[in-house]
């Protein structure tokens, strides 16, 4: 058998993934971090690489777990996340909508092209400047719903 520093790994108890120590039927494990010393190098490597996706599916599994194990305590820390956070929230949301508006209006465009939507234009009127002046129209009728619809939303919280 290899020897190893013994003042830094022990041999013990054989890791999920089989790392057997030179045949010994044991994993070498390290004395500080606990775990066995080539899981921890993988895990190393891969968290080195940045490879995100290993680490989000390790969260989102333990995640998972948390809630399967305490379903009541996950809903009041949501619920109380939310009471907490009730005005960021409602920031957030809003500045989303006004960010959709200035992506969204191809498919309205699109549908007035076809002559399906509401405002139908006949195809021989139809210019790169009507199409502009449409898309703009349409994100400015969106934007003053999404602002009504706030202001509704504070008023009522208000009263
Ligand atoms: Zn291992």
């Amino acid at each position: 058998m290899k020897p190893f520093d013994e003042s830094r790994y022990y041999l013990g108890k054989l890791c999920k993934r089989g790392h057997d120590y030179e045949g010994t039927g044991m994993s070498l494990r390290s004395i500080n971090k606990r775990g066995c010393l080539l899981c921890n190098a993988i895990y190393q490597s891969r968290y080195r690489k940045k490879d995100i996706n290993f680490d989000r599916e390790r969260h989102r599994n333990y995640q998972k777990l948390y809630k399967l194990r305490n379903p009541e305590k996950v809903k009041e820390i949501n619920r109380k996340s939310r009471r907490e956070n009730r005005n960021e929230i409602r920031k957030y949301r809003r500045e989303w909508g006004y960010k959709q508006c200035n992506s969204l209006g191809r498919y309205y465009i699109k549908q007035c092209l076809q002559g399906r939507g509401s405002d139908k234009i006949c195809g021989k009127d139809i210019t790169p400047k009507l199409i502009e002046l449409k898309r703009i129209q349409l994100k400015a009728y969106r934007a003053s719903q999404k602002y009504k619809k706030g202001e509704l939303a504070c008023q009522q919280n208000s009263q």
